[in-house]
């Protein structure tokens, strides 16, 4: 069990809610060489859904703010280097987008976040996309995890799983792009809030 960092040492941040961000950064998960998850159901990958996603919430997004696509294309980026590529920005917060992959009856959004100042954020996210999301079953909601991308940043940062791939009725759903464009509105909501 990794010993959780004191929150003071959260960057300095004490507040809960990221405060003026003019830029958000949209991290298209996995991409190249590494497909993610992949639907037994659909045989749809999940880096072709994340960046589908990706440019679906960028265009609800409007001229909100800044909008700033991690990956533009099916290509392989680390890790470490989206981190880096995030720290580059200092008014901005972060969104990695992934799709789940579990036991077949797993289905629905989860929402993974570590920094104090990426609550606000997190639990938003998770309200709107469990509202659009049909039904959940057993899985984890809402999570405070230190996830590489959820703790490296130095800016809010939350991860989204969008769904279940491995679920039957979850998969069919995002396959459909009607689907996928309700739950872009959803999060792209969910930040302007
Ligand atoms: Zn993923």
């Amino acid at each position: 069990m990794p010993h959780p960092r004191p929150l003071a040492e959260t960057n300095g941040a004490t507040a809960r809610d990221p405060k003026g961000f003019k830029t958000v950064i949209l991290d298209a998960g996995h991409g190249g060489k590494d497909p993610g998850a992949v639907s037994c159901h659909s045989g749809q990958q999940e880096k072709d859904l994340t960046l589908d996603m990706a440019h679906r919430i960028r265009k609800e997004l409007g001229g909100s703010f800044h909008t700033i696509l991690m990956r533009s294309d099916d290509e392989f980026t680390d890790l470490d280097d989206r981190v880096t590529r995030a720290n580059r920005h200092g008014d901005a917060v972060l969104v990695s987008i992934h799709f789940n992959s579990g036991a077949s009856h797993l289905r629905g959004p989860e929402t993974y976040y570590w920094r104090v100042d990426s609550h606000g954020l997190a639990v938003r996210l998770q309200r709107e996309m469990t509202s659009t999301s049909p039904a959940e079953q057993g899985n984890r909601g809402l999570v405070r995890r230190r996830l590489r991308l959820t703790r490296n940043p130095e800016i809010p940062c939350v991860l989204i799983e969008g769904g279940y791939l491995s679920h039957p009725a979850e998969s069919r759903l995002i396959a459909d792009s009607a689907y996928r464009q309700k739950l872009a509105a959803a999060i792209a909501q969910a930040i302007r809030a």
